[in-house]
């Protein structure tokens, strides 16, 4: 590539001419995090502690601590994170090669079954019918489930019932055909985890936890807007915090959309 192309695309960006969608919610106190079964250790909500705000404590200036765990709000999902994957070489968020970070997204609307329902799982013959009629998803793309499901308020986010969460998501044998037939570089969904909610069922257990990961590939999850991104063409900038051995991290996730 040639260096005045990238100039090129910074005088897209800044003319209007590339479009730049936030794919990020706000991180938020009450922003809903994932619940394991009591047995298991719990993520907890952010915390967001004011040190000063132009006061006694800090004439001149605001700021805040912050608290959050690796796996809260709208957030990357590395290798290391799942037991196929702790193996693996450069598997946390700060040993991951930086190319990574950048990459083309095929995304995939389900939005009106979700809307019918909320266990609704996609599988290889929905993915083979869109590559139908978008073509097939290239190699070191990034698949992104759309599903509206961040339309929902916080209660219907989460749609917890008395057997666990009830979410979409992939099925079991999607998940391993788009890493091994299609070589995903990962998967992100609007919902709290990649993994449908009733996937601790499934088998394996967790699929695009156990298959991405498995391969060293990524996960993106509480993506929103995705409904303002075409089926392919966007490009996807998602570089998570540099945490020592980092398992994950909120991050900004934003798309670059060329405008037609
Ligand atoms: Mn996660």
């Amino acid at each position: 590539m040639q260096s005045n192309n990238l100039l090129e695309l910074a005088g897209a960006v800044s003319s209007g001419a590339v479009r730049v969608v936030d794919l990020t919610f706000t991180l938020s106190p009450d922003f809903p995090v994932i619940v394991l079964p009591p047995e298991f250790g719990q993520a907890a909500p952010v915390r967001i502690q004011e040190i000063s705000r132009y006061d006694g404590r800090g004439p001149a200036w605001y700021w805040n601590n912050v608290t959050f765990g690796e796996h809260t709000g709208t957030h990357f999902d590395a290798p290391i994170h799942w037991f196929t994957g702790k193996n693996l070489p450069n598997n946390a968020v700060d040993t991951m090669p930086a190319k990574d970070m950048i990459a083309p997204a095929c995304v995939i609307d389900c939005s009106a079954q979700a809307a019918q329902d909320p266990d609704f799982l996609l599988t290889v013959p929905l993915v083979e019918a869109w590559e139908a009629k978008h073509g097939r998803i290239p190699e070191r793309n990034w698949v992104l489930l759309r599903t509206d499901w961040s339309k929902k308020g916080w209660r219907d986010y989460s749609n917890l019932r008395d057997d666990g969460a009830h979410t979409p998501g992939p099925n079991s044998a999607v998940m391993k055909w788009l890493v091994e037939e299609r070589g995903v570089i990962g998967f992100g969904t609007e919902t709290i985890g990649t993994d449908a909610g009733q996937a601790g069922h499934f088998e394996p257990p967790y699929p695009a936890h156990h298959f991405l990961h498995g391969a060293g590939r990524y996960g993106l999850q509480c993506l929103c807007n995705l409904d303002q991104l075409p089926p392919t063409g966007a490009v996807i900038v998602a570089s998570p915090l540099k945490i020592q051995n980092g398992s994950g991290s909120p991050l900004r996730v934003i798309a670059l959309v060329a405008s037609t």
